[in-house]
């Protein structure tokens, strides 16, 4: 009986991906909403602890657990009626993206779900074209809005570029990592610009556009100006953050070309067998942010484009310094460490090759 539902039981939200790296942010996000949050979780007797840990933490504030997988369309039938689910949100990783097809049948099929997010939370798919592997990774996600779009589906693409941290190109979680203590790799000359959002601002902007009738069937992109910098420019950032300068390496276009075509020898799993990408997507796409600019060579000229500050001119976005200062005091502690004067120059660093020091 869905119509004695009261206002704090609307906007029933189902996260899919929850424990992953973009899913916990959006899950995170949901429950600071006020939201009914809903987080499907795959049971696997292999899962790793920390999988556990952050769905007994998202638990603990409040999410309502679901076991099950979106590849069991009749499954998720039951769930998203069940649940009188209207938002769902999908952060299912690279690996999994063919697997919303079935997620895709069971939406259409229940008629209820007001807003989906399919897994994007990176580039425009349909605007970006990235060298092998990193296409054929567009290519499902772009399969995927096209069936969303016949099945008309109401749908939100979020594009809300990198997220803020040091761009390794051979990590597919670069916020899990701390920019470099030893040197630089830039790529190409270091001076194509990129966008570098915190992973509390994605999951922050996703939750108020599902919520907005603009961004209704629009791609939202997240394009913040203060948020807009070069690698020469958040590694002088970085160098301000742990008061001393560190030597350059350029990484050049062949080089990260031939990175991803290298890695890419490597089958899914296997190296490391944690790795839930191949490493190559990961170089494949940091060729197309830092070598091609595919996050700032184009306008938004489509009807179906929308912006996250245009539409929230008052919402302010974490800048990439706060988000280095919190990555100083995970090296530093709280002592105050952070933003001192740079006192070494490139020429003497490079010879005393710098070695972390607290880590
Ligand atoms: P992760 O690999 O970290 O997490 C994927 C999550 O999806 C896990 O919780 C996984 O569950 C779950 N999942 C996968 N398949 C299923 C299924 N069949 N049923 C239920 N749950 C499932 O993903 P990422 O966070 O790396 O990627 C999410 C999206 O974000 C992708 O589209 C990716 O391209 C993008 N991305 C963007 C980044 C950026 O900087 N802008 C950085 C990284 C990713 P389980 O734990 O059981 O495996």
């Amino acid at each position: 009986n869905g119509s004695s539902l009261n206002e704090s039981e609307t906007g029933r939200t189902l996260v899919i991906g929850s424990s992953g790296f973009i899913g916990r942010f959006i899950t995170e996000a949901c429950l600071e909403s006020g939201r009914p949050t809903y987080v499907l979780v795959r049971s696997s007797s292999n899962s790793p602890s920390t999988k556990a840990t952050t769905i007994k933490f998202l638990q603990d504030k409040g999410a309502i657990i679901i076991y099950g997988s979106i590849t069991n369309q009749e499954f998720m039938e039951k769930v998203l009626r069940g649940y009188k689910i209207e938002v769902v949100i999908s952060a299912v990783g690279g690996e999994s993206i063919l697997d919303q097809f079935t997620l895709v049948e069971a939406i259409k099929n229940v008629h209820t779900v007001k807003r989906f997010l399919p897994s994007e939370f990176g580039h425009d798919i349909d605007r970006a074209e990235p060298v092998e592997p990193g296409l054929t990774m567009y290519e499902q996600k772009r399969k995927v809005r096209r069936e969303i779009e016949k099945c008309g589906i109401p749908y939100s693409y979020i594009c809300c570029n990198s997220i803020a941290a040091w761009p390794y190109h051979d990590n597919t979680h670069p916020a899990d990592v701390l920019p470099p203590l030893d040197r630089f790799q830039i790529y190409g000359d270091g001076t194509v610009k990129a966008y570098f959002v915190a992973g509390s601002d994605i999951g922050k902007f996703t939750v108020m556009s599902i919520n907005d009738e603009r961004t209704l069937n629009k791609t939202v992109h997240f394009q913040p100006p203060s948020n807009l910098l070069n690698m020469n420019e958040i590694a002088s950032l970085w160098e301000t953050k742990i008061g001393r300068m560190l030597p350059r390496v350029t990484v050049a276009e062949e080089d990260l070309l031939q990175r991803a075509q290298v890695l890419s020898a490597n089958p899914i799993g296997t190296n490391p067998p944690e790795m839930r990408i191949p490493q190559s997507v990961v170089a494949a796409i940091t060729h197309d942010i830092f070598i091609n600019g595919c996050q700032i060579n184009f306008s938004m000229d489509k009807p179906t484009d929308v912006e996250v500050c245009s539409l929230y001119p008052d919402a302010t976005f974490q800048t990439i310094a706060e988000c280095f200062d919190d990555f100083a005091k995970k090296i530093f502690g709280n002592a105050k460490a952070v933003s001192k004067p740079v006192t070494t120059s490139n020429n003497d660093i490079c010879e005393t090759a710098a070695k972390p020091e607290a880590l």
